[in-house]
Formats: C-alpha cells, structure tokens, sequence
C-alpha cells in the first residue's frame, strides 16, 4: 500500500499542526543535534539558533513545548572523523539525533511533532546527497542507503521523515520500506520542489554540508524552471506516499507554492530558509521591525496556500505571541 491518509491524523499534535488555520499552529522550529554533552554552540550567521547536544537540545524543545511550540524538525549534525563515502552512520540507531528522537517522544508522545531530515550529504565525506559513482551522483544506489536512514529515524518514533535529497524515486522506496517493517503510522514529508537556491548558505555552514566538488544542479530543481516542472514532482511524490509536499525555498516562489497547493490534495509546507532568516535579521533593527517583517511574510506564505511553515523565526514569533 503506498498511500496512508490515515497518517495525518494519527495524532493530536499532527491534526493541529496540518489542520488549524491558525499561523502560530502551523510553524514548526528547526534545530541541529550534534555529539558530545552540555554543547549549546550559536551559529554565527543565524543569531538564535544553535547546535546542540541531545541533553540540552531536549530541554531547548521543552521550554518550547511549555510555550506552545509542539513542532520541531531535526538535522543532524556528524562529527567530521565519523563522515565516509556512504553516510555509513547516518542510520546508526544511537547517533545523537536517534537518542534526541527516542527522549523527546518518550517525554512528550503524541503532543510533539518531530520531522526528520534524511539525507546523506550531512554524514558523507564528499558533502553530496547521495552515493557517488565515477564522479556523479547514481540516484538508484541512494535509494536503498536513504531508505536505511528513514527506517532508523522511523524506529526512533519520528513522526515525520523529511526526505530533503531529491533523489528520483525516494518517496516510493522509503514507503515501501516502511510497509515492509510495519511502520504503517510513520509520515513521509517531501522535499518535492526543491531549488539549487543561493539562499541555503548560513544552513550549510551550520551543517558543513556543502559539496567539495561539483553542485547540486543535477537534483535539485533550477532556479528558472517553470510550474510543470514543479507540479510534476509533487504530484509523482504524492503517487508515491508522500503525506507532506514541501517546497524550498519559500520567499522567491509563492507563486511556485500557490501553483502546487492548486494541483495536488495533500498539506503542503514551505522552507522560510536560512539565507531569508538573515535578511530579515540584518536588516530589522528592533524587535518591533522583526514582528513586522515576520508577520508579513508568514500572512503571505499562508496566502500562497502553505498549510505548515518551517522557520527560525518560530521561537521568537511563539514566544511573543506574534500570532493567534
Ligand atoms: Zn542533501
């Protein structure tokens, strides 16, 4: 069985967060896990967001819970001397964002939603997304390392997988080995229309993930590229079980997120990235302008037909009641 609508339901958290009409009920706040104890390292070019160790990382998560965040999308962060051609660890069940998963949904359960990044490129050597071959990306060997590290995340409890790669054909396979294990009420968020945009930067310092040879044109989507092409992969990952479309980046393709949130009938999310987080933060000189800007641009990606909204802006715009 590929399609489970069921899943969306599963829980009172999942129902709020893909159902309420609500702004403040549909952001869901990212953070990255990293090794070690009592690490709470900031970013430098994302001010308010931090690499964590899993100890503090689930108090972070907590004090969020306590205001009203129940939305959290995890990223791993792998120690460099741990990386190799294949992201060999990335599925290891006690890697510090397997441990984070397991505590928080022992702690919180059906109240949290908690979305998974898999992908290999934070756990390989070369940064790529996937397993190379004679210096090129082969999408049908990823399928089956993507579909090991969505499993692992899965048996952790993710509620959600956030399959970032845009590998041909990873939805399908991660669906089938989810069925095949008996995962039937883990969801599958797909990165389905993802560009090669510039304005990943910030993240990918935080995840030291950036290629050491070559880009990523090869799967992600170009920058120029037209509606069909972005409907056709949605609507093929949907095919595929996808229970979350998600396109990234957000700000320079509204038009982009109308255009799918038209043609298919499954939630569909945005990606306020990182290098959109750090215009509004160098440009705003207050918090008031910070408010303002931020409520701007969230009305404008529900108007566009986002149904859930990932950002760093979450904490501070929960926190200070930006929105109902
Ligand atoms: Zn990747």
């Amino acid at each position: 069985m590929k399609i489970r609508p069921r899943i969306n339901r599963w829980t009172a958290a999942r129902r709020k967060l893909i159902n309420s009409s609500s702004i403040a009920h549909s952001l869901v706040q990212p953070h990255f896990v990293v090794d070690g104890e009592g690490v709470d390292v900031e970013i430098n070019s994302m001010p308010g967001i931090s690499l964590q160790s899993v100890d503090v990382l689930v108090q972070t998560i907590a004090d969020d819970m306590a205001m009203g965040i129940s939305n959290h999308m995890l990223f791993p962060i792998v120690d460099p001397s741990l990386k190799d051609s294949a992201a060999t660890v990335a599925s290891h069940t006690h890697m510090p964002l397997h441990n984070a998963v397991r505590e928080l949904k022992s702690k919180f359960g059906g109240d949290i939603v908690i979305m998974t990044d898999v992908c290999l490129c934070t756990a390989t050597d070369h940064g790529h997304c996937g397993i190379v071959h004679n210096q090129a990306l082969d999408n049908d060997l990823t399928l089956p390392v993507l579909s090991q590290i969505a499993l692992s995340h899965a048996e952790a409890g993710a509620d959600y997988i956030a399959a970032s790669d845009m590998m041909d054909g990873r939805i399908g396979a991660i669906r089938d080995s989810f069925e095949q294990a008996g995962h039937t009420d883990t969801g599958i968020l797909s990165y389905s229309v993802k560009y090669a945009s510039s304005f990943y930067g910030p993240f990918r310092d935080a995840a030291s993930s950036s290629p050491s040879f070559g880009d990523r044109a090869t799967h992600q989507m170009d920058v120029t590229s037209g509606y069909s092409e972005a409907i056709f992969e949605a609507t093929n990952d949907v095919a595929e079980g996808a229970d979350i479309i998600m396109v990234k980046p957000a700000l320079a393709y509204m038009d982009v997120v109308r255009e799918v949130a038209n043609a298919i009938h499954r939630p569909v999310a945005v990606y306020n990235v990182s290098g959109e987080y750090s215009m509004v933060m160098t440009s705003a000189e207050d918090e008031s302008s910070r408010k303002n800007m931020v409520t701007e641009i969230f009305h404008g990606f529900k108007r566009a037909g986002a149904d859930i909204i990932v950002s760093y802006h979450t904490r501070e715009a929960v926190r200070l009641q930006w929105f109902q």
